[in-house]
């Protein structure tokens, strides 16, 4: 998840950034949500982050005409600003999401999620969480009628269990938080530095040339080359410093990454405890 323009002034409203391909940016961890519409219904991207946030998504969706319940929902992943809206809807045709995101969700340590966004924390603690009950494990096609809906699992990198979706007709992308427009991408502590850059290659290898990031504006193609190719370069590092022994804490502070070292502190943990071998878990357990 990612901690951002928290208080920023409204965004502009729906955008329809390919045929029947829309985006609404909200200003809460400047979410961005998708919506792509079909013959036979709508299908939602991203829930945003807690009941009352998802109420007002709904709204908003009659104002794009989706009077009906959205046929499907789509989870991009498992953090708390993309998902914990999802009991507000009650699709007909299932919340899909990646296989690993039940249990993601059921391991979700709320209380700890609550400290780290106090201004979410009621909802957080009190809100149901829902898990996706369609599970892809690779891919699957979702048929909206006059078109379909591809979803995909390209391999780890914001997370585990990233699901990307595409509308071939329209060549757009929903990439959810593997590519961000808003900031730099979000190396929290469930993701994977290192196996990132070739999940977003894997990515570039799909007929797009709108991509709508989990948050901030619809993209480009050369954009997410771009970032493709900062992420790599994160990756590249990680390895070189890891290899030369130089501990964590002195690699994120050399200043030779494409982003600020806050941003970096976490791949290059998470990098090196890959690297090492060891456990995925606490930042500071695999600090060196
Ligand atoms: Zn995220």
């Amino acid at each position: 998840m990612s901690v951002r323009l928290v208080g920023r002034s409204s965004p502009p409203n729906w955008a329809e950034v390919a045929d029947r391909c829309f985006q609404r940016r909200y200003s809460t961890l400047d979410v961005t949500v998708g919506v792509v519409l079909g013959s036979t219904g709508a299908m939602v991207i991203d829930t945003l982050g807690s009941r009352r946030e998802a109420e007002r998504l709904r709204l908003d969706l009659r104002r794009l005409g989706v009077r009906r319940e959205p046929r499907w929902v789509v989870n991009t992943h498992a953090h708390f600003d993309h998902c914990f809206g999802n009991s507000v809807f009650s699709p007909r045709d299932g919340v899909w999401g990646h296989a690993s995101l039940p249990d993601e969700l059921a391991g979700t340590d709320r209380e700890a999620l609550a400290a780290q966004f106090p201004e979410w924390a009621e909802d957080i603690r009190a809100d149901p969480i829902a898990p996706p009950d369609r599970l892809v494990a690779a891919s699957a096609a979702i048929d909206l009628g006059d078109r379909v809906v591809k979803l995909h699992h390209l391999g780890r990198g914001h997370t585990g269990g990233d699901l990307v979706v595409t509308v071939p007709d329209a060549r757009c992308v929903y990439a959810g938080d593997l590519v961000e427009a808003a900031g730099p991408p979000a190396y929290g502590a469930d993701s994977f530095p290192l196996e990132w850059p070739t999940t977003v290659m894997q990515l570039l290898n799909l007929s797009f040339d709108v991509l709508v990031p989990g948050h901030g504006e619809a993209v480009d193609r050369d954009f997410a080359v771009r970032q493709a190719g900062e992420l790599a370069l994160v990756a590249l590092r990680i390895r070189e410093y890891h290899a030369a022994g130089l501990p964590a804490r002195e690699a994120a502070a050399t200043g030779a990454w494409p982003y600020p070292r806050e941003v970096v502190a976490t791949a290059v943990r998470r990098g090196y405890a890959h690297l090492d071998d060891t456990p995925h878990g606490t930042a500071d357990r695999c600090d060196r």
